[in-house]
């Protein structure tokens, strides 16, 4: 049986045909030179790779490139950036087959995705649920109704420092570990190979045995409360019920699939409600496998797209993950999660970190390239619609029907931190101005042109024509802005 050349990303048993295959891994340090990745990221990847390599017929060959690696023939099942197709596609004697690790194929997207004016989540997802049969009566939707959003966008609960959810299972790191963290802090010294973030105990699992212990874990005791406060932060509970699975499953250690099947499962069983279980498949049957299809299906030059022009580079306490410069307290919580475990959940991606760098006019693209290299989950593909088109409206609504763009009502709103804050939610101008609420008015001054035509935008410009300060608010956002300091 030929060999099946399995990338970093592509290391479950569904990435083979027999569970005995023969199998090529290959550890390129390139990779590490390209971009400064968070610390954790690399020991995740390093670690999950060295693990795999452990199991069955596996020769594990460790070069400076790929190619130098390559050199016998090869299956390979298609990989996930452009770059990585490319190079598959110049290797000789290597054959380049459909893609694992997704539910919906190429061929579903394009034939539901041709002819459509907008590409909405809302309607692929129907299509995927009435097409792969899950969550479905029939021809119905289980319970009657597709989305139940409007029971999981619950504030938290008032009074409460977390939720009532068990924590995960922590990860037993090994010798392999050991291994890795020895080889990093050697390539930091020698080889001038840098990272971002600071290191700490793995978090995230490198095996599949850890990571179905993870999954069954989330489905018995997090999924039952999963979906009220799936949009909620709090301060003292950063991972609520989420089940922090994107890095098992964007490594491939298990399929989107059975990950949905358990899910349903438990609905079935009566062990999971029906608002929160929808709203789970929702993240991976919708959103995951609708971002990665538009990276292919959206023309190459989608990831510059720049419709807003923002140009501003990002500034270093915020690149470098400086959280104890920053005093606006979501923010400098957040980016501290960032910095100290390299995940934090949905919302503080969109509506912190993604909303600040939209609101400031920094550059999309390196906005993308700064959530690939600083999330333990960021890869290319998802990156591509998450960043550039969801959180950062740099395709103009090509795939979201608004900016994710909310001020400090929002976050008050949503979270806990503006209690424990230095600046007031509700206050635009003035030292007490929240950065939030004033950079929303300001992007919306900017950017009120481009944004006219938008009906979903109609009532927040009205807002905006009326507000009798805005000469001072703008005056005070240009000065913040020159000045790059952090808020
Ligand atoms: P849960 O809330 O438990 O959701 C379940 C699963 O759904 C996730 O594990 C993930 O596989 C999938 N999922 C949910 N939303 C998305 C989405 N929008 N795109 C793709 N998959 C999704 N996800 C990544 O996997 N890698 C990233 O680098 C990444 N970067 C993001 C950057 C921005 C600006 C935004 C707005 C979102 C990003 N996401 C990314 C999507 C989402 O935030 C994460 O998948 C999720 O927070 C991971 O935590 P979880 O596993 O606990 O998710
Ligand atoms: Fe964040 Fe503004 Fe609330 Fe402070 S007041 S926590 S900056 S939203």
């Amino acid at each position: 049986m030929t060999r099946r050349w399995l990338f970093a990303d592509q290391l479950g048993p569904h990435f083979l045909d027999t569970p005995g295959q023969p199998v090529l891994l290959v550890e390129s340090k390139a990779v590490f030179r390209r971009r400064a990745f968070h610390r954790q990221k690399a020991h995740l990847v390093l670690s999950a790779l060295r693990h795999r390599a452990q199991q069955g017929d596996v020769r594990l060959v460790r070069a400076e490139t790929y190619a130098e690696a390559v050199n016998e023939p090869l299956t390979v099942c298609h990989p996930t950036s452009r770059a990585a197709r490319g190079l598959v596609r110049r290797l000789p004697g290597v054959e380049l087959l459909p893609p694992r690790g997704f539910v919906t194929t190429p061929d579903e997207f394009v034939s539901w995705a041709n002819g459509r004016d907008h590409l909405r989540l809302e309607d692929f997802y129907r299509y995927a649920r009435r097409h792969h049969d899950v969550l479905m009566d029939g021809a119905e939707p289980a319970g009657g109704r597709w989305n139940l959003d409007a029971d999981n966008r619950e504030p938290p609960p008032r009074g409460v420092q977390r939720l009532d959810a068990p924590a995960p299972p922590a990860i037993v790191e090994d010798e392999i570990d050991e291994q890795v963290r020895a080889d990093l802090d050697r390539w930091e010294r020698e080889d001038g190979i840098t990272f971002v973030g600071n290191d700490g105990p793995r978090l995230f699992p490198a095996t599949r045995t850890e990571a179905l212990a993870r999954l069954r874990h989330f489905v018995t005791y997090r999924l039952p409360v999963f979906g009220p406060h799936e949009d909620a932060m709090l301060a003292g509970d950063p991972l609520m019920a989420h089940s922090l699975l994107s890095p098992a499953i964007n490594l491939g250690l298990l399929d989107p699939l059975e990950v949905i099947e358990r899910a349903e499962q438990a609905y079935r069983e009566g062990a999971a409600p029906l608002a929160g279980v929808e709203g789970f498949v929702r993240q991976i049957l919708g959103w995951r496998d609708f971002v990665w299809h538009l990276y292919w299906y959206f023309e190459p030059e989608y990831r510059a797209v720049n419709e807003l022009h923002a140009r501003k580079q990002l500034p270093s306490w915020f690149a470098e993950l400086d959280a104890d410069a920053v005093e606006a307290r979501c923010l400098s919580d957040v980016l501290a999660g960032v910095r100290d475990r390299g995940w934090v959940h949905h919302i503080p991606r969109l509506m912190v970190l993604g909303n600040y760098a939209m609101q400031r006019g920094w550059r999309p693209g390196a906005v993308a390239d700064w959530f690939h290299r600083s999330f333990v989950d960021g890869y290319e593909w998802v990156m591509t619609a998450n960043v550039v088109g969801m959180s950062q409206y740099a395709d103009g609504g090509r795939m979201s029907s608004k900016p994710y763009a909310a001020g400090g009502a929002y976050l008050h709103r949503m979270s806990d931190y503006c209690g424990g804050c230095r600046y007031d939610p509700k206050v635009r101008v003035g030292d007490d101005a929240c950065p939030f609420t004033a950079g929303y008015w300001s992007f919306l001054a900017r950017n009120e042109a481009a944004l006219t035509g938008n009906h979903r935008m109609r009532q927040p410009l009205q807002g905006l024509r009326r507000l009798s300060d805005l000469d001072a608010l703008l005056k005070q956002e240009d000065a913040r802005n020159f000045r790059s300091s952090a808020p």
